[in-house]
């Protein structure tokens, strides 16, 4: 039997081991910020820092990993992670990095899976998905949820497609390769193993979680700040929330593209929103006052001097978009509709004032 040596995940995390799930959670939301790539660039220390961070609350936030991981940890010699990967690691033929997840500790301790290649550890990929938002949120900002599709590494067996703890053989398919050549008439080309899904093992007991594929697909719901003043095609990176990182990588990010619903009443400009409200001519003619609806939700009162032309503007100061603190306003644009049908009263009544002002009918 292999000796295997791990690390502490409680002490990476700096918590005890009876720590309940949130104080887990919270240990790692600490840690994860202050060594986060974002924060720390070009600082290598940090990088592998937040790699171990990353994959101690991988296996201590899944209670069925950490239970695993409890009792393995019983009868484990552990290294002192602060004591970085030691030469006698790299001398017995490899790396820190290959001390994944749980499938390794199995793996090592109980010589399952021998040979098997697992992936170095690797940052999760980043997910892009577009969330539309309305016109009014887009202008003043808000929260919306979305529901994003990510398809992953699975967690429960870290891709391996094997229950943990199970042992995998080797691919029959491919013979181990991983690799089939396809093709015909002298011109083959090699793809990834459909039986093994290109892992060259496969696994007596499949994982129950993803049936032995290796990933799941999963909808991540998040609840997303909008920004004030986004425009479509506006993004925002949300750190962490992309897919799981293979092999016990960091996770990628989620990056959320905006798309911004046109309105039937507002159009934007700028930071101007414009609208335009129909009148009629005595509104026109003899002056009123107009209820309209604002991007806050409100409506304001515009009082329409008589005698105004149609497509006359006025504006309502500080009712348009804001953005990195400025804010524009709303610009009202009247259009007289003239009545298509009238009664017989109305005509006479159009038609004197039509000769008060010289035009015979
Ligand atoms: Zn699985
Ligand atoms: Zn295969």
């Amino acid at each position: 039997m292999a000796r295997a040596t791990t690390k502490d995940y409680y002490q990476i995390l700096g918590v005890s081991e009876d720590a309940s799930s949130e104080t887990i959670k919270k240990a790692y939301r600490k840690l994860a910020k202050e060594y986060h790539p974002d924060a720390n660039p070009d600082n290598p220390a940090a990088a592998e820092r937040f790699k171990e961070v990353s994959q101690a609350y991988s296996v201590l936030s899944d209670p069925e990993k950490r239970k695993q991981y409890d009792r393995m940890r019983r009868f484990t010699p552990f290294e002192e992670f602060a004591g970085a990967a030691g030469d006698t690691e790299r001398a017995r033929g490899f790396s820190f990095d290959d001390l994944g997840g749980l499938g390794d500790i199995f793996s090592s301790i109980l010589d399952f899976g021998r040979g098997r290649k697992r992936p170095a550890p690797q940052r999760g990929r980043d997910v892009e998905h577009t969330v539309e938002v309305s016109f009014q949120t887009a202008a003043r900002g808000g929260h919306v949820t979305a529901s994003v599709p990510v398809t992953e590494e699975c967690a429960t067996c870290e891709g391996s497609g094997a229950r943990p703890g199970t042992a995998t053989t080797r691919c029959p398919e491919c013979g181990g390769s991983g690799q089939k050549s396809f093709g015909q008439g002298g011109f083959a080309i090699n793809r990834p193993c459909p039986a093994c899904y290109g892992r060259g093992e496969i696994a007596t007991d499949p994982c129950p979680s993803c049936r032995g594929n290796g990933q799941v697909t999963t909808q991540r719901r998040v609840n997303l700040r909008v920004p004030s003043g986004v425009e479509t095609g506006s993004r925002v990176r949300m750190s962490g929330l992309g897919e799981r990182g293979p092999g016990g990588g960091p996770p990628g990010d989620l990056i959320v593209r905006f798309e911004v619903k046109p309105d039937r009443f507002f159009r934007r400009r700028g930071l101007d929103i414009y609208c335009t409200v129909p009148i009629n001519i005595a509104q026109a003619t003899l002056g009123s006052k107009l209820r309209v609806r604002t991007v806050e939700g409100k409506h304001v009162v515009l009082r329409i001097p008589p005698g105004t032309h149609s497509g006359t503007k006025f504006r309502v100061p500080k009712m348009g978009v804001k953005k990195d603190g400025r804010i524009g306003d709303q610009y009202v644009e009247v259009k007289i509709v003239v009545p298509e049908k009238l009664d017989e009263r109305s005509k006479e009544l159009i038609k004197e004032l039509a000769e008060s002002e010289g035009i015979k009918y």
